[in-house]
C-alpha cells in the first residue's frame, strides 16, 4: 500500500503525502482488544450448552425456564447478561427482545414464538447514532433431526461460539464510548430457516434504519481437528449483491463491479482492520456468499440491502455439527465444548471487536461519490459529498484484477481529486478520514455524465 504516483489535485494547493497503509491503530480500541477473555467465552459457552437444547423449538414455558432446560432459558440467560454487562457500564446498553410469531413452515410444524435478544450501545453524536454497526450469531442449536425438541443438542461451535463473540464484544465495547451506535444481536431460528434474522433485518430495513456493516459470526468455535488452520478465519461475502435490481446488474456487467458490493468491501475492511490491530487470527477474504449447500444470517441482512458478511472457522468438523452426541467405530459425533478451541474464539472476537469500534468511531462513508465521464480522457476526476466527522479524504485504488486495494492517497478535506490514474484500468474508492486516523468504509464511485 501507499506506492506513489504522481497526483493532480483541485481544490487544495498541498496536497498531504501517502500514508503508510494500514492507519494507525487506536490506543482505546487496542486496550479493549486486551480484555476480549478466553475464559468468560469458555464460561457463556459451556453454559448455553448446559441449557441441554437450543432448538427453536424446544421448550419455553415457564416451568422449563426455571428448570434451565430449552430455548426459552437460553434466551433468559443472555438477556440476563446482556443486563448485567449494562449495570457494569452505568445503564449504556439498552437490552431488547425482538419476538414474533413463525409458521407453520418446511421446518416449524406449529406456530412458535421466536425471539431475538439484542443490546443496543448507542451513539454519542446524535446524527452520527443513526449509523449502526452490528455483530450477530445464532444462539439457537440442533442435533442431526431439526424437529427433536427434546434431545440434547449442545451447539458449542454451531453456534454457541458466534453468541459469545457477540456477548463478549458487548462486554468490552460497552466500556468505550462510539459516536455511531453498535447492536450486539444474538438471534434465534437460524437452524428452522434463517427466521430470526430474516425478522430482524425486515424490522430494520421497514424502519429505515442505516445498518452499514453486519458481522455474522457462525462456527467460529476453531475446532480442535488436524487439519485446522488456527491462525486465519474465513470471511465470506457476496460478489454480486442479492438485492442488486436490474438497473445496478446492468451497471454491474457493464464497469466490471462484481467484486465491489457493499459487503465486499466491508470484507476488504474487515481485513485492513486485521492488519491495523495485528489480531492473532488473519482474516482470510473468500469471495463467495457462503460455503457449499450452506446458508447463514447474513444472507439476511443482504437480502434486504445491508452489507453483512459471514465469519465461519478455516476447516468445519462434520462430525460436530447437527450430530446427535455418539461414538460410532471409535468415532465421536456431536457439538461439544471440549471441541472448541476458547483461545481461538477469543481471537475471533478481537477481529470482529476491532471493526466495530474501527467503523463506530470513524466518519460516515463519503455519499454521492462519483467519477466524472463527460468527456474520454485519461486521467481520474472523483466527486463526492463531505461525511460528518471527515476532516480529509482518502482515495484507494486497485487493479481491477486485484482482490485487495493496492494503493491510499489522502487528498486532504476536499470533495474532489483528480488522479493521473487512467479509470479504465483500476477500481476507485473514497474514505472518509477524522483527525485520529479512523476511516470509514470506501464507497466506489458512480460514473456521472
Ligand atoms: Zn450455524
Amino acid at each position: 500500500m501507499g506506492i506513489g504516483i504522481a497526483l493532480i489535485f483541485s481544490g487544495i494547493a498541498h496536497p498531504q503525502a501517502a500514508p503508510e497503509r494500514p492507519l494507525p491503530a487506536d490506543p482505546k480500541v487496542a486496550a479493549a482488544l486486551k480484555d476480549v477473555s478466553a475464559d468468560r467465552i469458555r464460561g457463556t459457552i459451556e453454559k448455553l450448552v448446559n441449557f441441554g437444547t437450543r432448538l427453536t423449538l424446544s421448550a419455553q414455558d415457564p416451568a422449563s425456564i426455571a428448570a434451565g432446560r430449552g430455548i426459552g432459558a437460553a434466551r433468559e440467560w443472555i438477556k440476563s447478561e446482556f443486563e448485567r454487562y449494562s449495570k457494569d457500564c452505568g445503564g449504556c446498553l439498552e437490552v431488547k427482545t425482538d419476538a414474533f410469531m413463525e409458521g407453520p413452515a418446511d421446518r416449524i410444524p406449529q406456530p412458535i414464538q421466536i425471539s431475538n435478544v439484542y443490546a443496543v450501545l448507542k451513539g454519542t453524536d446524535p446524527e452520527s447514532a443513526k449509523r449502526i454497526v452490528l455483530v450477530t450469531g445464532h444462539y439457537d442449536s440442533r442435533n442431526g433431526d431439526t424437529f427433536d425438541a427434546k434431545g440434547d443438542a449442545p451447539g458449542a461451535n454451531d453456534d454457541a461460539s458466534g453468541t459469545a463473540v457477540s456477548m463478549e464484544c458487548a462486554r468490552v465495547l460497552s466500556k468505550l464510548r462510539f459516536p455511531a451506535t453498535i447492536i450486539f444481536l444474538t438471534v434465534a431460528g437460524e437452524e428452522q430457516g434463517l427466521n430470526g434474522s430474516q425478522h430482524f433485518a425486515k424490522m430494520a430495513k421497514e424502519q429505515g434504519w442505516n445498518i452499514e456493516a453486519a458481522l455474522n459470526n457462525d462456527i467460529v468455535g476453531g475446532n480442535k481437528g488436524p487439519e485446522q488452520d488456527f491462525a486465519v478465519v474465513r470471511v465470506f461475502s457476496e460478489g454480486v449483491p442479492v438485492a442488486a435490481d436490474e438497473k445496478q446488474l446492468r451497471q454491474i456487467r457493464g464497469l466490471g463491479g462484481e467484486s465491489d458490493s457493499h459487503s465486499r468491501e466491508l470484507a476488504r475492511y474487515v481485513a485492513e482492520v486485521g492488519r491495523t490491530y495485528r489480531t492473532e487470527v488473519k482474516p482470510l477474504l473468500i469471495f463467495r456468499l457462503d460455503r457449499y449447500l450452506r446458508g447463514g444470517d447474513h444472507y439476511s441482512f443482504n437480502e434486504q440491502g445491508f452489507a453483512a458478511v459471514r465469519f465461519t472457522e478455516y476447516r468445519e468438523d462434520y462430525n460436530r455439527q447437527h450430530q446427535n452426541i455418539r461414538t460410532e467405530n471409535g468415532v465421536e459425533y456431536g457439538d461439544l465444548p471440549k471441541f472448541v478451541n476458547f483461545d481461538y474464539v477469543a481471537n475471533v472476537t478481537r477481529v470482529n471487536a476491532a471493526t466495530l469500534a474501527s467503523l463506530a468511531s470513524g466518519p460516515s462513508p463519503p455519499a454521492m461519490v462519483r467519477l466524472d465521464t463527460h468527456e474520454l480522457q485519461n486521467d481520474s476526476t472523483l466527486l463526492w459529498e463531505g461525511s460528518r466527522g471527515a476532516t480529509s479524504y482518502e482515495v484507494v485504488w486497485r487493479a481491477t484484477s486485484s482482490p485487495e486495494w493496492e494503493h491510499a492517497q489522502n487528498v486532504g478535506n476536499v470533495m474532489r481529486a483528480t488522479l493521473k490514474v487512467s479509470k479504465d484500468n483500476v477500481i476507485f474508492g473514497v474514505c472518509a478520514v477524522d483527525n485520529e486516523g479512523h476511516w470509514s468504509l470506501p464507497v466506489v464511485p458512480v460514473p456521472e455524465r
